[in-house]
């Protein structure tokens, strides 16, 4: 296709040019998650961080700047989720509207559902629509990676989700077998998380979780990447069956860059 080749030129000449040291420091301040990578692996995040930045729209909202700041800790952050994808670089995303602090969502649900009110948000995620972020949420969450709160992972993850047309918790995957082990593993997990909470009692995951199947693999992705080895610990087969989708192992990688590794 015409398209795709025009496309993946103007790719190659995005990665042409040189990914600049003030962006560096941009990843290592506002994600720390970029300093456990490796060596190819951070290579790898800065080319997709690269394009991103580049193709997708950048709308500063409610008096917000954007700035490269700005755009290379959202890029790469949602980046660290295509790691080990073979993706799309997000085709769903065209547009990044952020926000200097929290907002008060738009009518657009993503799955439809009616707002209850004007309600606080630190990111939506709109269905056939932008991505809409929170900056000073967004830091927060990058500068803190453990603990289990990261809104660029959580509303990426919905797009994910929203890959297939369906937003019901389960991004595309690739054999029978492997949508029918999600299909178990989540189930199982989600009814426990929800009955957990139900019941007042103290859970892995953050409750919010339990809303439905697509909040559980917006949460369940956060604590992925965020608690990785807590998660492994205690919740093995849903971080296999993560680690299964995204083809990335983050408790490995925590252990690895806590040995000095
Ligand atoms: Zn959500």
């Amino acid at each position: 296709m015409l398209i795709n080749w025009l496309k993946e030129r103007r790719r190659r000449e995005i990665l042409e040019r040189p990914f600049p040291e003030a962006w560096v420091n941009h990843l290592r301040r506002n994600m720390v998650h970029y300093t456990f990578l490796s060596g190819a692996e951070q290579q790898h995040l800065r080319n997709l961080t690269q394009v991103f930045v580049e193709e997708k729209d950048w709308e500063g909202c409610g008096g917000l700047e954007i700035d490269d700041e700005v755009r290379v800790t959202i890029a790469g952050q949602a980046c660290l989720l295509l790691l080990g994808l073979d993706h799309v670089l997000y085709r769903n995303v065209g547009a990044i509207l952020v926000y200097p602090s929290t907002v008060l969502p738009t009518s657009m649900g993503y799955d439809g559902q009616v707002q209850r009110g004007p309600m606080p948000i630190l990111g939506q995620a709109v269905y056939r629509g932008p991505v809409i972020l929170v900056w000073d949420a967004v830091k927060r969450g990058g500068a803190h990676p453990r603990d289990g709160h990261n809104v660029v992972y959580h509303e990426f993850a919905h797009k994910l989700d929203m890959l297939d047309g369906t937003v019901n918790g389960t991004p595309p995957l690739h054999t029978k077998e492997q949508y029918a082990k999600w299909a178990a593993v989540c189930t199982a997990e989600f009814n426990d998380l929800r009955q957990r909470s139900e019941r007042g009692r103290k859970t892995f995951l953050d409750p919010y979780g339990g809303v439905n199947e697509a909040e559980f693999f917006a949460v369940a992705t956060e604590y992925f990447f965020d608690q990785p080895v807590q998660m492994r610990r205690g919740h093995e087969a849903l971080y296999e069956v993560l680690m299964s989708f995204y083809n990335q192992d983050p408790a490995e990688r925590e252990r690895r860059h806590r040995a000095g590794g």
